[in-house]
């Protein structure tokens, strides 16, 4: 029996409504050029998801996903999600305070991943390459700063831990210190399955004190007292949905929902998850899901793998935040020096990331960044191949007004 049969004897042997469909093949088939992003974002289904988006945010409906770029982790719900991505999740939290704070959302959700298929009882699962660099980084005595790349001072400065527990706790504690009385869940997702663990969540008090729940005793988190065989002894560890406040249940079932039917449409989903190969690196001001914008050429999981810049208005001009600036560019360092040194083995991660967009509310500021990145000699290297594309945009309130390719 293969796995959507098995699905649909689970469901009872009911006729399924969707047609089967090959994710691996609908990832390599994307087209990508600045007529099709137009076209795409001017659809009825993206214009409906950002109205539907809108309604959320008016209602405080919205839920921060505070998560990592990688391209096979996912938010369940783009119409009534803001998504701030970086790798491991680590990126630097003062550019998006006001995202953070922001009271039309409800909820904050620190979300790292890992790969089940992987995990050994006792070890920490692995699967995000931000962590595998962080525990390679402690082995070599945490580098040398004079000698460094891009991606090492990244991870040196921003990733706290290699573990998924503790950097998930961690992440969410240190949000919800500069959030007030709102839930921040630290939860890990499984990108072999797409489910969702809750690992913790925390809450600040009207006193100020901090309230925090977690599914792993706080003694084991303690620096010299860190032992992954207690932690992973029986498994991952998680919290029980009785356990969990009500909306953080909801968000859990709406995942259920899309996995389930990610299943369903994919019998190769769970195949495809073993590494990540984007088409696209997509580098954006934009706090609206990349999927209410793109929903027909980025609505694959495993489709884009994102770096998110802070925004400041000056004078009613957007720049950059320069601490973002300088972040988001070392992070692209990640994925950019994996595809051009893959590049002609197909079967290696990001050997297809043949795009880059950037996309802003300023075609300006859009081409001045890709100026930046392109100085860098990695981006060099990535360059030199001749289908490689940069394109450059100014998205405004999620509508696409201006798209061109670097030339
Ligand atoms: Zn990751």
């Amino acid at each position: 029996m293969n796995e959507s049969e098995r699905m649909r004897h689970a469901e009872g042997g009911s006729r399924r409504s969707f047609e089967e469909r090959s994710l691996a093949l609908e990832l390599e088939q994307i087209e990508i050029t600045p007529e099709s992003l137009y076209e795409d974002n001017q659809s009825e289904k993206a214009r409906n998801l950002r109205a539907e988006w809108r309604e959320n945010r008016a209602r405080g409906n919205l839920a921060v996903i505070d998560k990592c770029s990688d391209a096979r982790s996912f938010e369940t719900s783009p119409e009534n999600s803001t998504v701030i991505p970086s790798i491991a999740a680590s990126g630097p939290i003062e550019p998006f305070t006001r995202v953070y704070e922001d009271n039309r959302s409800k909820l904050i959700i620190e979300m790292s991943h890992f790969y089940i298929p992987s995990f050994e009882f006792g070890k920490n699962p692995g699967g995000c390459g931000g962590r595998t660099a962080k525990a390679a980084h402690i082995q070599n005595g945490n580098g040398d700063p004079e000698k460094e790349g891009d991606i090492d001072k990244f991870i040196r400065e921003n990733v706290p831990h290699s573990d998924v527990v503790i950097n998930s706790l961690y992440r969410a504690s240190l949000i919800a210190e500069k959030t007030d009385e709102k839930l921040v869940a630290a939860v890990a997702q499984d990108h072999s399955s797409g489910a969702y663990y809750v690992i913790g969540f925390s809450e600040k008090l009207p006193s100020g004190a901090l309230k925090s729940v977690s599914a792993v005793p706080s003694h084991l988190l303690f620096e010299n007292l860190y032992d992954p065989k207690t932690i992973y002894g029986e498994g991952i560890p998680y919290i029980h949905r009785q356990e969990i406040p009500d909306e953080l249940r909801e968000v859990l079932e709406a995942n259920d929902k899309r996995v389930h039917e990610l299943f369903l449409e994919f019998p190769d989903y769970a195949k495809t998850q073993s590494i990540q190969n984007p088409s696209t690196l997509i580098m954006s001001t934009s706090i609206k899901p990349v999927r209410t914008r793109f929903p027909q050429t980025f609505g694959l999981p495993g489709s884009f793998f994102e770096i998110r810049f802070g925004r400041k208005k000056i004078d009613d001009n957007e720049i950059v935040d320069p601490k973002s600036l300088s972040s988001a560019l070392n992070q692209a360092h990640y994925p950019i020096e994996h595809s051009a040194r893959n590049h002609d083995d197909k079967s290696k991660d990001f050997s297809r990331t043949g795009n880059i967009l950037i996309d802003t509310g300023d075609i300006d500021l859009s081409l001045d960044l890709a100026c930046e990145l392109s100085e860098k000699p990695w981006m060099q290297e990535w360059m030199k191949h001749p289908e490689h594309k940069i394109i450059v945009s100014q998205t405004r309130g999620g509508e696409m007004t201006k798209a061109q390719y670097l030339t």
